[in-house]
């Protein structure tokens, strides 16, 4: 958080104007009318975050669940954006309604590029409750351990960079349809 070097609102003129860094790249927030200024990808990750937040969603997951439920053949379970008194970490879980495995290639592939950016261990699990169904989430050393702060927060942050990483590899020619 600090005060951007020329900071003027360019929707309102107020002076008042916070830059953060989102899934690596700086944004500036007006304090009086929220305007967002920045990279487009980012500010479409902090629209649908606060739209999460109106829905009563988590918003820290729910771009990365949206991204992943609007993939064909994939349809979202449920989705945490974790919470760090509980001490519980963020995931996103979902089916292959259509039994193809082509997306789950996708996921896959993107985590294996995004291994050394991501601050968390990611992987995706298979799971078995009356259906079969997958959890993205963090590798942990001790999974029954309660998550530190700090590791909730750092897994927060991998989703974000994720869904922004996967914006662009649902365009590239590897990515499967
Ligand atoms: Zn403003």
């Amino acid at each position: 958080m600090g005060k951007a070097e020329n900071p003027t609102c360019e929707e309102c003129g107020n002076h008042g104007v916070t830059r953060r860094l989102v899934a690596g790249a700086a944004v500036d927030e007006c304090e009086l009318c929220g305007h967002l200024a920045g990279s487009p990808d980012v500010i479409e990750l902090l629209e649908l975050q606060r739209e999460a937040e109106e829905l009563g969603c988590s918003p820290e997951s729910f771009p990365l669940a949206r991204f992943i439920d609007d993939l064909p053949g994939v349809r979202v379970l449920s989705d945490s954006g974790g919470d760090e008194i509980a001490g519980t970490m963020p995931y996103v879980s979902f089916e292959l309604s259509d039994h193809r495995t082509v997306q789950l290639e996708n996921l896959a592939q993107a985590l294996r590029l995004m291994r050394d950016e991501l601050e968390a261990r990611w992987m995706i699990e298979f799971t078995y409750d009356f259906q079969l169904g997958f959890e993205l989430k963090a590798r942990r050393e001790n999974e029954t351990a309660r998550a530190t702060p700090a590791e909730v927060d750092a897994a927060r942050r991998d989703m974000s960079l994720m869904w922004r990483r996967l914006q662009v590899f649902s365009g590239l020619g590897w990515w499967k349809r």
